[in-house]
């Protein structure tokens, strides 16, 4: 697998040095955290940390082009939508659903109990996220994305391995490995959440995060075939 990261930050760049000075404390009239307890507080807590949280699909379009992340989370609003890409949401969805309906013993993905669209937080990743499906085992969680794709990828490979750690943190149950349905394919490929995996995963969330917080504009990637196709095309001058 080969992930782009970004450049180190320099020592002297007061802008990235900037944004990571310590937060403002809150103003002395906003409401206080003392008088909260229990289920109040803990559902405070829950929302604040939701609206901070990046969601998953950040670290596929990172995987794709770390500066699809600048546009994403620096200038929102600007994504185009096209119809082909509203169709082929729809498309997903549709055969997204035919697939799960299936048996997955018939492509060596154990069986156990399914549930479908499942929502995923993580306080410690600072990252939310939608799974297609999670199979619980008695011993593990195994995460199972549907892609529109007949090969698997390195964004896929990043995606369903951060699926897999936000559902080990939101169910106590270990994440050794996710399955990923190619659906032009029509086959199931197996991904080992492996420790090197969770690393890669740990490091684009840093990368994100610095993209996010100091508005840095990374370099475009040097498969520059990627910006053929890709919807921010005229915001890019430089490919
Ligand atoms: S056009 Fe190229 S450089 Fe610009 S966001 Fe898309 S893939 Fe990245």
């Amino acid at each position: 697998m080969s992930v782009m990261h970004l450049p180190p930050i320099e020592p002297d760049d007061p802008t990235d040095s900037d944004a990571f000075e310590a937060l403002p404390t809150p103003d002395s009239d906003e409401p206080s955290t003392e008088t909260l307890e229990g289920a109040a507080l803990d559902e405070m807590i829950e929302r604040a940390e939701l609206a901070d949280a990046l969601t998953i699909t950040l670290l596929k379009q990172y995987t794709y082009c770390p500066r699809v992340v600048y546009y994403e989370t620096c200038t929102p609003g600007v994504r185009p939508t096209t119809y082909k890409m509203e169709a082929g949401a729809a498309l997903h969805t549709q055969e997204k659903y035919r697939a799960a309906r299936r048996t997955l013993a018939a492509y060596q993905v154990p069986e156990g109990t399914r549930q479908f669209d499942v929502r995923l937080h993580s306080a410690a990743l600072g990252l939310v996220g939608m799974v297609d499906e999670l199979v619980f085992m008695p011993d593990e969680v195994i995460p199972v994305d549907y892609k529109m794709s007949a090969w698997l990828s390195d964004n896929h490979i990043i995606q369903i391995a951060a699926y897999g750690m936000l559902a080990e943190e939101t169910f106590g149950l270990p994440a050794k490995r996710g399955y990923v349905y190619l659906l032009k394919g029509k086959r199931y490929a197996m991904v080992e959440i492996t420790t090197a995996l969770r690393s890669e995963v740990l490091a684009v969330i840093t990368d994100i995060d610095r993209i996010h917080l100091t508005e840095y504009m990374p370099p475009p990637p040097e498969n520059t075939n990627k910006c053929i196709a890709c919807e921010f095309k005229r915001f890019c001058n430089d490919v």
